[in-house]
């Protein structure tokens, strides 16, 4: 939010799907360079809330600000109105998102689905957009595929393509909505790695995940969410080995 260190900031924000109430009063700054862990239970509201950032969803109540611009609303002199399309596609382009189901674009390589971004949306020239993909695919590490179609990798590949593709539209924000959910077990280490690393080069990093060993690890805090609410927030020593809460003791 302006003024502040804060990439995201929520307050008492709310998102209504109809009737039922998806998220409710979620107030929470999220600080430049913080990587910030969320886990709860199937339904507790964590993808709405990363699509609500990732401006997926519309919020309902309360106000959300990325990167110190207020979501959806632009402000003159004392006026807010709404962004238009064309001034959203451009917001949106602060987040990254990776989801459980990698979704690359299946008649594209694997250097293809990561230009397709810089080229096509960012306007960049392609033999610029091929060098730096071939660097982002080196750092997950898969230079050696970058002519594999997704159907010829495995799903931990498919998954470190797709973290290579979101990096390459150059965000100052990456979203994680349970990248490892989807996959075989023994490829869940090769893509909590790529994370890692991230991390380590200080990325902004909001993470769904249920792999709390790389919580405990890498997040500089945690949220837990019950029923659309932030249920305790902190540290990971704490959150995730002495909770206050009971819901979140029964939870880990
Ligand atoms: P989580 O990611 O924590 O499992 P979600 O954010 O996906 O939870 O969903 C929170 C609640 O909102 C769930 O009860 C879900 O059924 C509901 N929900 C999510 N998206 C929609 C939608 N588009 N329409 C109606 N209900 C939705
Ligand atoms: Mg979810």
């Amino acid at each position: 939010a302006p003024g502040t260190n804060a990439i995201v900031r929520a307050v008492g924000l709310g998102k209504r799907f109809g009737q039922f109430q998806a998220l409710t009063d979620v107030t929470l700054d999220v600080a430049r360079g913080e990587v910030l862990c969320i886990i709860g239970p199937s339904g507790s509201g964590k993808s709405t809330f990363l699509r609500c950032i990732n401006q997926l969803e519309t919020v309902t109540d309360g106000a959300l600000w990325v990167d110190d611009e207020l979501v959806g609303y632009r402000r003159v002199g004392n006026k807010l109105y709404e962004l238009t399309d064309a001034e959203i596609a451009r917001q949106r382009l602060v987040t990254g998102m990776v989801f459980q189901r990698f979704n690359l674009f299946p008649h594209l390589t694997a250097l293809e689905n990561v230009i397709e971004g810089p080229v096509q949306v960012l306007k960049r020239p392609k033999a610029e957009a091929v060098e730096e993909a071939r660097g982002l695919l080196t750092r997950v590490g898969l230079a050696h595929k970058a002519d594999a179609f997704p159907v010829e990798l495995s799903g931990g590949q498919q998954q470190r393509v797709a973290i290579a593709r979101a990096l390459a539209m150059k965000p100052k924000l990456m979203l994680f909505d349970e990248p490892t959910s989807a996959l075989d077990p023994e490829l869940v280490g090769e893509v909590l790695a790529v994370m890692r690393d991230l991390a380590k080069t200080g990325m902004t990093m909001i993470v769904v995940t249920h792999e709390l060993g790389f919580a405990r690890e890498v997040a500089s805090r945690v949220v837990f969410m019950d029923a659309g609410r932030i249920v305790e927030s902190g540290p990971p020593s704490e959150i995730l080995s002495r909770p206050t809460n009971q819901r979140t003791a029964d939870f880990i």
